[in-house]
């Protein structure tokens, strides 16, 4: 007999359901006519990308790189499967023996020209790490070919030895291409710029993408496992900072359009790799004095310990309360910027005060991710308890280089955490602009059903929302439905409306009705739904 089981989405992921999802999908076209009206175009990206780049571009020792990635190994053709199954099968029969080990060597002649091929073939993975397990398979193959010949002679234990490292290296061999699912986009909007040769094309290029981006959190209010961003990315030769404080105001038209009451724009510079690596030294040192001295010895927890060594910048992010005084004695990054940095800061702030933006100062805004240069920044809102933070992005000059593509690119962008933008917008209650709901239209009679069916084909293509229920109603009935499903209007056809051709309108706010002949009709509704945004 079957279970009888319930299904229920997984942990950390959730169904964004009506009405909400209108509200979603109002907040996102914002976003794009906001930020195509500052010339920004769509991008449209894979959700799953090559494991390695986001390692790459992210950081191995970041909370993002290290834990919350979800990695699956794609499976690699059979027959692959199989040629290195021809060198791993010697591992059991390994010996120095002139017909065992001329098997061998005769195997890895035959096989590593196929693996070369599905290399090529894109069918395994051209990684270095499996160029490197090949060439040495190669190597060690021609070492115990030359000792076959009498050309080289090697010791039983070299033999051995040899033959045994062929076989680890064919089993290391990663056939599957690992894949993952994109925990931000920045990554892959610079590797399609790079695939696409977009540094050619004239000026800055300004991508925006919208979608979801999956990262193994721990769930709680406004931090899910599938989570939404609209992001924006400037990819090009300039690195302005004009660039920097238009990205930055188009931020806050957004934010201002869509209702977000009460957001915080926090900016910071962290410097570039010129002057950051001697602050990075310097911050590590002095954190090294506080866990060696033994009267602040306690004073760091162990994930900030760690830090020390990995990743000092990150200590600077902690929120624990009993490692605060210490932090805030730390020195501060502003003042050990190069000088083209401090002006690259200044100027900065010069344009947002240009565009009448306000925003605070925030010396330990250094962000999670790894690529980031110069400018770096965050944008708080209310109603989110701890998870406060709606936008982070900044500069990353070196990331297009770092990811194999030309030389000289600099980046800024931001990404916008969708669930956590309309969470505020819902906490404030500001949501007043929202289109709904229109029309219900309600019939009564034989002769009123043509009637409506037509009406209702005229105002959807009016572009209003309209609800036909499949069947007659009482109009008595029929108004209670429209309220209960927020409609703004009922449309009345009865006997005496078709007799006539007139149509009996009811605004149900107010209950004011009129009655009206088609072309009124349309005309009146139509100048409604502009009036209201609807
Ligand atoms: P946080 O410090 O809150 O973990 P982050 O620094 O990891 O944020 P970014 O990588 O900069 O976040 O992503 C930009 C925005 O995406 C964040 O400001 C936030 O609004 C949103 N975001 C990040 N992770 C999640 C998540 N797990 N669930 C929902 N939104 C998220
Ligand atoms: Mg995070």
């Amino acid at each position: 007999m079957s279970e009888k089981r319930q299904f229920r989405a997984i942990k950390g992921t959730r169904d964004i359901l009506p009405p909400d999802s209108a509200l979603w999908n109002w907040f996102e076209q914002t976003a794009r006519e906001t930020l195509e009206s500052y010339n920004f175009r769509e991008v449209r990206l894979p959700i799953f990308e090559e494991t390695e780049l986001f390692a790459r571009s992210i950081g191995a020792d970041t909370d993002v790189v290290g834990k919350e990635m979800y990695t699956v190994e794609g499976r690699p053709p059979q027959e692959v499967e199989e040629f290195r199954r021809c060198i791993t099968g010697h591992g059991s029969r390994i010996k120095a023996d002139r017909f065992v080990l001329k098997h061998l060597v005769h195997d890895v002649e035959q096989v590593v020209p196929e693996l070369r091929l599905a290399v090529k073939a894109g069918d395994v993975p051209d990684t270095q790490e499996n160029q490197k397990l090949l060439d040495g398979i190669v190597a060690h193959g021609a070492r115990l070919q030359a000792h076959l010949r009498g050309e080289a002679i090697l010791s039983d234990e070299q033999v051995l030895q040899l033959s045994q490292t062929i076989v680890w290296a064919a089993e290391d061999l990663r056939l599957g291409e690992a894949m993952t699912l994109r925990p931000e986009a920045t990554a892959s909007v610079c590797r399609a710029f790079i695939e696409h040769g977009m540094q050619t094309l004239p000026g800055n290029q300004k991508l925006y993408y919208v979608g979801p981006m999956f990262r193994r959190e721990r769930p709680q209010k406004g931090r899910y496992r599938q989570f939404y961003q609209i992001g924006a990315e400037v990819l090009g030769q300039s690195d302005a900072p004009a660039i920097d404080a238009e990205v930055l105001e188009m931020l806050l038209v957004l934010f201002k359009r869509v209702g977000l009451a009460n957001t915080t724009l926090y900016i910071n510079s962290i410097g570039c790799k010129d002057c950051r690596p001697k602050y990075v030294e310097l911050l590590r040192e002095e954190l090294r004095k506080i866990r060696d001295n033994p009267a602040t010895t306690g004073k760091l927890g162990p994930d900030s310990q760690r830090r020390i060594e990995t990743n000092p910048l990150r200590v600077l992010d902690s929120k624990l309360p009993e490692e605060q005084p210490v932090i805030e004695k730390l020195p501060r990054i502003s003042n050990h910027l190069c000088a083209a940095c401090r002006q690259h800061f200044s100027e900065l702030k010069d344009e947002l005060n240009l565009r009448e933006i306000c925003y605070e100062e925030n010396w330990r805004l250094v962000r999670g991710l790894d690529y980031y240069t110069r400018t770096t920044f965050e944008v708080t809102a209310t109603g989110l308890g701890s998870q406060n933070a709606v936008c982070g992005g900044g500069r990353y000059d070196g990331l297009v280089e770092l990811l194999g593509g030309p030389g000289g690119v600099k980046g800024i962008g931001f990404a916008i955490g969708t669930d956590r933008a309309i969470l505020s917008i819902q906490e404030s209650g500001n949501l007043s602009r929202l289109p709904g709901l229109s029309v219900l239209i309600a019939r009564m009679g034989t002769k009123a059903y043509p009637v409506a069916v037509n009406i209702a084909r005229k105002l959807r293509a009016c572009g209003l929302a309209v609800e036909l229920p499949p069947q007659e109603m009482k109009f008595g009935k029929a108004l209670s439905l429209a309220n209960k499903l927020g409609a703004r209007y009922a449309v009345i056809i009865g006997d005496d409306e078709v007799t006539s051709g007139t149509f009996t309108l009811k605004r149900l706010a107010d209950a004011d009705q009129r009655t009206l002949n088609e072309s009124e009709l349309l005309e009146y509704l139509e100048s409604e739904r502009r009036g209201s945004g609807a």
